[in-house]
This record gives C-alpha cells, sequence and structure tokens, in this order.
C-alpha cells in the first residue's frame, strides 16, 4: 500500500506542476494529459480495492466488485494508450494515427467485454457474499493483454523509427522497463503493489524528457519556442486548416543589446511578446528565434488586424527602465502557409524575406508573393548547384583592369569569380558569395579560385612586366577560417609565383568587426611579401583607427561614394578630401566603379593613383584580358 499511497501522491503533484503551466495543444501532451488523469484514477482505485480486499466487508461486496471491475477498465485503458502515446511521438499526420489507433482499439474492447461479462461469470476475479475476493481461472489474462500491449509498442518504436526522435525512443523503453520491472515484482512478490508506483514513475520521467512544457516555451519571453511551432503546424494543417502568418524579425536588437545591455534586451522582447500577443485573441504567438516572433492565424481578417497592429508597436518607441528605445523590425507575411507545407522550406523562406528588408532603417513589411517567392525558388536552386559547382570546381574567373594615372595605363587587375548555372545562365557574384558564406561554403570556394588564380599566373608570367600586381577579394568568413591564411601562402609557394605579385582585398566591414582575428591572419599574409588592399571603403561605419591599424597598402574607394560627385559639390568635396588624407598617410588610393567620362576626369583632377570601372573596361575573360594587355590596346582617354 505504501507505494501506491506514494504513487498517488506524486501522480498529483505532477498534475499540479502540469496544470498549471501554459496550455499546449498537441496531440501528445493531450495524450499525456489523459494518461495522468487516467493514471491518478487508476492509483486511487486500487487503493481502495486493496482496502475493500483485506478487510472483506460484507454488507458491501456488490459494491467491491463493481469497484474493481472500474479499475480493471483502468488498466485496459492503460496499456492502449501507451501504445496511442508512442503513436502521437511519429512525425506523420493524425489521420494515419487515428486510421491505425481504432485498429488496435479491437482488442481493449473485447477485453471490456470480458470485464464486463465477469460481472456475472467471474472468469477473472469474484467476490463472495461473505465479501471475499478469489481469482478466477483467467485471472492472468489482464497481464497477458498488459505485456501483449508493451511489445506493440516496442514493436512500434522500432517500425516507425525513422519517424522518431531517437531521444523519445530511448525514453520510451526506459519507461516501459521501469513498469516491467514494477509490475513484475507486483507479480512475484503479491506484496509489494507496484504497478501504480511504476506508471507515477514512468510519467515523471515522460514529463521531465518529453511533456515538460518548457521545452516548448521560449526561456525569455515565456511564449512558444520554434520546436512547439514545428509540431504545432504539422497538427494545424493535418487537420486541414488554413494558416496565414506574420513573422516579426526585430532587427536592430544586437545593437540595443551593445548599447542598452542584454538585461534591457531582454525587457524589450518580454514587452514586445506582450504587445504582439494582446493583437488579436485569434492568434498564436511564438518566438521562433533570438529575435523573430510568429503570429499564426486561421482567419485573414485576424490577419489584417495583426499586420496593422505590429507596425503600429514598431513604429513607436518602447520606454523601459527610463530609456527610451527604438526598435525596428521586419514583418514578413505569408497568407496560406499550408502551401508552402514544409517546415524546413518554411523557415528558410521566412530567413529569405527578412533578408530583402536588410539596409532599410525602419520598420518594413514584406508580403509574400509570386516574384518573392521565385527569389527565394532562385536561391533554392542556386544553393542546391553550389554543391555541384564546388564538387566538379564549374567557376571561372574574369578580370577588370585597373588603370593608372601616374602610368597612363593598365597596372593591375582585380580577378572576379564567375558561375554559370546551365538553365538559370550566369549567377551573379554577390549571389552565390553571399550564399556561400551564409552556409560555409566560400572558403572552398576561395581556394578553387585562388588555385585558378595562381595556375593563370603561372602560365601568363609574361604579364608581369605589364602589371604591378593582380587582386584577390577574400571574404572575412575565409580569413577567419583556421589555417585558410597558410593554405594561400601554400598556394602562392607551389606555382612559385612571385608573392609580391599578389594582392588581396579584404571589405572594409570585415576590416573593422574581426579586426582582432584578422590581425593575426592578415600579418601571416603581410610576412610572407602578399599585398594587401582595403576593398569598399567608405561603404560601412569603418572605425578607421582599428582599419589602420591593419598593414593595407592600398584603399579601394567604394563605388557608392562617387555617385553625386559630379552634381553635388560636397559629396566631390568629400571624395576629394578623403584622397588627400589617404595618400598623406601613404596608401595607394584607387577609384571603384568609374562609368563615365566625367567621373573620370574628375577623379584624374583629384589626382587618385587608379580608376577601375567599366569606363575602361567591365571584367572580361582570362584569354580577353590577356588580349587587351598584350596587343596594348589603347585604354579609352582620360
Ligand atoms: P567587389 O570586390 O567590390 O568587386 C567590384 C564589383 O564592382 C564587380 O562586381 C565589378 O564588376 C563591379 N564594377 C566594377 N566597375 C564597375 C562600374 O563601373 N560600375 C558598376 N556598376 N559596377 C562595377 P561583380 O563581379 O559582380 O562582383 C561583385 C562582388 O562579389 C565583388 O565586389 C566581391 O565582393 C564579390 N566577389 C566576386 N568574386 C569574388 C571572389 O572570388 N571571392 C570573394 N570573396 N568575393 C568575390
Ligand atoms: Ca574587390
Ligand atoms: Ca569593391
Amino acid at each position: 500500500m505504501d507505494f501506491l499511497v506514494a504513487a498517488l501522491v506524486l501522480l498529483l503533484l505532477l498534475l499540479y506542476h502540469f496544470g498549471k503551466q501554459k496550455k499546449l495543444n498537441n496531440s501528445t501532451t493531450r495524450i499525456f494529459h489523459l494518461f495522468l488523469l487516467i493514471a491518478i484514477c487508476d492509483v486511487a482505485l486500487e487503493i481502495v480495492c486493496t482496502i475493500l480486499m483485506v478487510y472483506e466487508i460484507p454488507a458491501i461486496a456488490v459494491l467491491s466488485k463493481m469497484l474493481l471491475s472500474i479499475f480493471y477498465f483502468m488498466q485496459i485503458l492503460f496499456p492502449y494508450f501507451v501504445v496511442y502515446y508512442t503513436q502521437t511521438l511519429r512525425r506523420t499526420s493524425l489521420a494515419v494515427i487515428h486510421k491505425s489507433m481504432k485498429f488496435w482499439a479491437v482488442i481493449p474492447l473485447i477485453m471490456a467485454f470480458l470485464v464486463l461479462v465477469n460481472l456475472w461469470n467471474g472468469m477473472m476475479f469474484s467476490f463472495d457474499r461473505m465479501g471475499i475476493y478469489h481469482r478466477g481461472p483467467y485471472y492472468l489474462l489482464m497481464y497477458a493483454y498488459g505485456i501483449l500491449y508493451a511489445f506493440i509498442a516496442l514493436g512500434m518504436l522500432a517500425v516507425y523509427r525513422k519517424e522518431l526522435v531517437r531521444r523519445e525512443i530511448l525514453i520510451m523503453i526506459e519507461v516501459m522497463m521501469i513498469e516491467a520491472v514494477c509490475v513484475s515484482v507486483q507479480a512475484v512478490t503479491d506484496t509489494y503493489l507496484m504497478t501504480g508506483f511504476g506508471i507515477a514513475l514512468g510519467l515523471i520521467v515522460l514529463y521531465l524528457m518529453v511533456n515538460n512544457p518548457h521545452i516548448y516555451l521560449d526561456s525569455v519571453t515565456n511564449t512558444f519556442n520554434k520546436h512547439y511551432l514545428n509540431i504545432w503546424m504539422r497538427e494545424q494543417l493535418d487537420r486541414g486548416k488554413k494558416i496565414h502568418i506574420l513573422s516579426i524579425d526585430v532587427e536592430n536588437l544586437g545593437r540595443v543589446n551593445k548599447v542598452f545591455g542584454t538585461e534591457i534586451g531582454d525587457k524589450l522582447l518580454i514587452r514586445c511578446a506582450g504587445e504582439l500577443q494582446k493583437a488579436s485573441e485569434h492568434a498564436t504567438l511564438f518566438k521562433i528565434s533570438g529575435r523573430r516572433f510568429l503570429l499564426a492565424m486561421e482567419n485573414l481578417t485576424d490577419y489584417e488586424i495583426c499586420r496593422r497592429e505590429a507596425q503600429k508597436i514598431f513604429n513607436g518607441n518602447f520606454h523601459i527602465d527610463g530609456e527610451e528605445v527604438s526598435l525596428h523590425a521586419a514583418i514578413c507575411g505569408i497568407v496560406n502557409t499550408e502551401l508552402i507545407g514544409n517546415m524546413d522550406v518554411l523557415h528558410a523562406y521566412l530567413d529569405y524575406m527578412s533578408g530583402l528588408s536588410a539596409g532599410s532603417e525602419g520598420t518594413t513589411i514584406i508580403q509574400s508573393d509570386d516574384k518573392i517567392m521565385d527569389g527565394f525558388l532562385y536561391e533554392q536552386e542556386v544553393e542546391r548547384f553550389l554543391a555541384t559547382a564546388i564538387e566538379q570546381d564549374l567557376f571561372e574567373l574574369y578580370f577588370q583592369p585597373v588603370y593608372s594615372l601616374k602610368k597612363g595605363g593598365y597596372d593591375s587587375l582585380e580577378a572576379l569569380s564567375r558561375l554559370r548555372h546551365p538553365t538559370l545562365g550566369n549567377i551573379p557574384p554577390d549571389v552565390f558569395i553571399t550564399l556561400a558564406e551564409k552556409n560555409g561554403q566560400i572558403s572552398k570556394i576561395g581556394q578553387l579560385q585562388f588555385r585558378r588564380l595562381c595556375r593563370f599566373l603561372k602560365e601568363h608570367e609574361v604579364l608581369k612586366g605589364t602589371l604591378q600586381n593582380v587582386k584577390f577579394n577574400i571574404s572575412p568568413i575565409e580569413l577567419l577560417k583556421e589555417g585558410h591564411g597558410r593554405m594561400l601562402i601554400e598556394t602562392v609557394k607551389e606555382f612559385e609565383l612571385d608573392p609580391s605579385w599578389i594582392q588581396f582585398e579584404i571589405t572594409e566591414t570585415a576590416a573593422t568587426e574581426y579586426s582582432q582575428t584578422l590581425h593575426k591572419v592578415v600579418n601571416e599574409l603581410q610576412q610572407a611579401g602578399l599585398g594587401l588592399c582595403l576593398d569598399d571603403f567608405g561603404s560601412g561605419y569603418a572605425n578607421l583607427n582599428t582599419v589602420m591599424k591593419l598593414p593595407f597598402v592600398a584603399i579601394k574607394m567604394d563605388r557608392s561614394l562617387l555617385h553625386d560627385v559630379s552634381s553635388q559639390p560636397q559629396a566631390a568635396l568629400l571624395y576629394k578630401s578623403i584622397v588627400e588624407v589617404l595618400q598623406k598617410m601613404g596608401y595607394e588610393v584607387i577609384a571603384e566603379g568609374a562609368e563615365t567620362k566625367e567621373e573620370v576626369q574628375l577623379l584624374h583632377h583629384w589626382n587618385v593613383d587608379m580608376i577601375q570601372g567599366y569606363y575602361f573596361s567591365r571584367p572580361v575573360s582570362g584569354t580577353d584580358i590577356v588580349k587587351m594587355l598584350t596587343i596594348n590596346e589603347e585604354p579609352p582617354k582620360c
């Protein structure tokens, strides 16, 4: 009895804590809840029935029989629910689960019928007139049924292992083993009534490892998390529901954390969650990443209301701990999300959509449409193709000449990567380089292309007479990869090239953001005799002090600085002054993106060292650049 009382206390405590937490609406949780209620009734009835059996009260013999029958019904439900619960852990449609559970209900129904009939024939148990309990000839039937269903559940774990999470399979096996041990102890000793205790232990393990609502909640805002969204969404779609979603990316959260501290950042997120939740009571709120919320609803009117409210929330300022903070968000809306179906694709699509707002200052609304979807599918195809391109080294190198004003001719080249897709045509380097940076393939591309460049230079060493150097772009992520710098140096040695003939271009943002780590690798390159050029100067918010600590010999002025120089005297003055300062500091200054004669003349006037741009030539193939340089084709007039 002690074990039964302990089991009842444990189960009641579990029910209390489970009930107190945020309500989840998925099938595993619902079955777990039912499980818990059945377990409590089961253990409570077992206690009552045991008392009745021990005290043998003739006056209530019929009542004892009835109560024990109800207890048996509970015992029939239990194995069935173990199988049901196992099924709900599968990543499959609810319709499939429900159909199969109808089949598995046949045996429990037969058992229930036998328990009912037992009231008259006493096949399993009976109470005589004196209230004394007697086992019937088929009393072991209940054990046999329990063992059969335990094996069915184990079989399901094996058959559906691909649809289940490995951790959950192991937990289910653990739970069944606990129960098997407890049932065996009870069967062998007859005095330790441990079946109920085993059930309580099993449910505690499930609560801790599978059904703990905290697994499904975001720890900061206490809203549902991505894990729960995936389960929730699958079940909604299974039920044939239409789902519209709004994803809200708090874009400047990182900056707010830096400026005001993470404590205020967290408080802001809690405030945002509260405000978004208020937008509509028919919408379910999730927080699916560090800075992304998601509102899901079935109704288009709610969708419109939520979109308006979200925009209002992120257009205003937040007041937290005496600070006034402005948060801006990318609000991305997808109507009829069910058409996307796959959750991985949905998350990738949301990433793509919120990426479209990059660069905008305030809150933006991005509504999914065919054009955006096409852009996303294009990017997905490029991503797939990149793997093949790397495997088969399908890249090419193009070269854009750089004109030296002092020399009055081409003095350098910039090597630029090209990739051609069999049906999509040329993929812009901005697209495939950015994607490769995101998915970690960039250093492989950099390695292939650098070898290609070295091979080209080896084959055309005659160009050394004409060119001071050849420039090659390296991405910040490549530089941060352990061993990448050494690989570049080794490749130059392998092709026996003069290292001073190669100059690496590193973008301004990289030089600013990663200066600490950059220092080491950049110094390595410099000591090996390779040149360094700062690219896209003026495109970001460079901390000049940090940038200047790196051993650059040349600085490339970003194309954007050249935009208004012909029409705005202020822009022209700024450009001219930067050139002067940089030259005084000893850097060689290269102007990038000169397209018109007017721009080139101004640059000439401001005395930049070199000019690169469409005015002289677009990037061309290796064969064409060799032709251009060896036949000494006259560059356009400056
Ligand atoms: P970037 O390093 O700033 O390269 C210059 C880009 O400006 C090239 O674009 C070039 O074609 C373009 N450009 C040059 N002159 C003009 C002009 O007068 N007007 C205009 N509108 N554009 C001009 P491209 O080849 O499309 O490359 C884009 C970016 O892709 C590059 O910008 C670079 O950041 C990246 N990239 C290209 N190849 C590689 C590579 O092998 N490795 C890495 N890490 N990045 C690369
Ligand atoms: Ca460049
Ligand atoms: Ca550039």
